[in-house]
């Protein structure tokens, strides 16, 4: 017997779900403001995904390739994969939701660790699954607690490495060590959003591990450093076999003709990639240096963000250092939603405003 409500009424659990909530963009009444709220590259995109974009406007009454093989084939090439292992998606975003979509339901477990993207949870939620939040140790993803954590209701486990907001990473041989104590039926989503940007000899995306196993995922981005978070490319490198599952509830064109070309020109270009590493290399440096100088916390990073930990002081709390910031123009992301309530998460930006921030925190911390 179906009961008849006054209004639709949405899935059971739908409305626990509390929505995504972007950085800041806005500080009142400051005439010049930074945007470091976002993980955005303060370089922009290749000149040449410019290029693109704009010739993709000539054809706008055609639809997109469904495919987007152009693109696919960009991003085999550049990084030495299968084209037919890769899925595009509208962002990572999608690609994390068809995910869930596809292998969860009610009844059903999705493992996430407690500073992990706060995307994973909406989309389990969205499924009609629950999220099993483990602990995180030093703010790094705890394989033993993952592991603790399976039941024979697990689907997915989803961590990203790098992390967001911690900016930490978890080396390759412990990627292998989580996966080989998974059952064959969880299937391992690697969120490598920020891989570009790692110099370290034991941190791999986990290309190998997809590669020699079904139940392993890798999801990329060029919305970090490709600097394309407008357009909204993700890609994902899969098994055959998780593919074509998400390929039959995949949207027919959810790429779109102009992110497609622009995306296949981004990731053409690897020089401009190294630039922006460089780049964000020196200043991390420089910033951590700077802020530790200073008497801030640092979590260590690999990635183009930095966690910023203050005093548990009256007056020299997060949220006061953010409103000082913010007073300033320069808008950095709290973090209070990732279990981080005395932490500021800070974007590497344009050189004026990584050094306006040390200058503004030097202050902050002395006045
Ligand atoms: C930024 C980010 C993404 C990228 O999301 P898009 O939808 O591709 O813009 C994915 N995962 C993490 C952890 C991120 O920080």
């Amino acid at each position: 017997m179906s009961i008849v409500t006054s209004e639709p009424v949405p899935r059971k659990g739908i409305l626990d779900i509390a929505a995504y909530v972007p950085g800041k963009e806005h500080a009142p009444g400051v005439a010049k403001v930074y945007k470091l709220s976002s993980n955005e590259t303060p370089l922009g995109p290749s000149p040449s995904a410019i290029e693109a974009f704009k010739q993709a406007a000539e054809k706008l009454e055609i639809y997109p390739d469904g495919q987007a093989v152009a693109l696919r084939e960009a991003i085999a090439t550049a990084y030495g994969l299968n084209a037919a292992n890769i899925m595009c998606g509208n962002g990572s975003d999608e690609l994390l939701g068809l995910l869930c979509h596809v292998y969860l339901g009610a009844g059903d477990e999705a493992i996430i660790t407690q500073h992990g993207f706060l995307v994973y949870k909406i989309q389990i939620m969205g499924a009609g699954a629950t999220a099993i939040e483990v602990a995180e140790r030093d703010c790094t993803v705890d394989v033993d607690a993952i592991l603790a954590a399976v039941t024979d209701k697990t689907k997915l486990v989803f961590i990203a490495n790098p992390g967001n907001p911690t900016g930490t990473y978890v080396p390759v041989a412990e990627i292998r060590r989580l996966h080989a104590g998974l059952p064959k039926n969880v299937v391992l989503v690697l969120d490598a959003a920020y891989a570009e940007y790692v110099r370290k000899n034991d941190y791999e995306a986990g290309i190998e591990l997809v590669s020699s196993n079904k139940n392993v995922v890798m999801c990329r981005t060029f919305s970090k450093v490709y600097g394309l978070a407008a357009l909204r490319v993700g890609w994902m490198y899969a098994p055959a076999g998780i593919l074509d599952a998400l390929n039959r509830v995949r949207g027919p064109f959810n790429m779109n003709s102009a992110a497609i070309a622009a995306g296949a020109a981004a990731v053409r270009d690897q020089a401009f990639v190294d630039k922006a590493v460089e780049y964000n290399l020196l200043w991390q440096d420089k910033l951590v240096h700077a802020f530790t100088a200073l008497g801030l916390k640092v979590t260590p990073s690999v990635t183009n963000f930095l966690l910023v930990h203050f005093p548990d002081v009256d007056g020299k709390r997060a949220p006061e250092a953010d409103e000082f910031l913010t007073s300033r123009g320069y808008i950095l992301r709290m973090v209070k939603g990732y279990g981080f309530p005395n932490a500021l998460r800070m974007t590497i930006g344009p050189e004026e405003a990584n050094r306006g921030v040390i200058e503004a925190l030097g202050e902050f911390m002395t006045r």
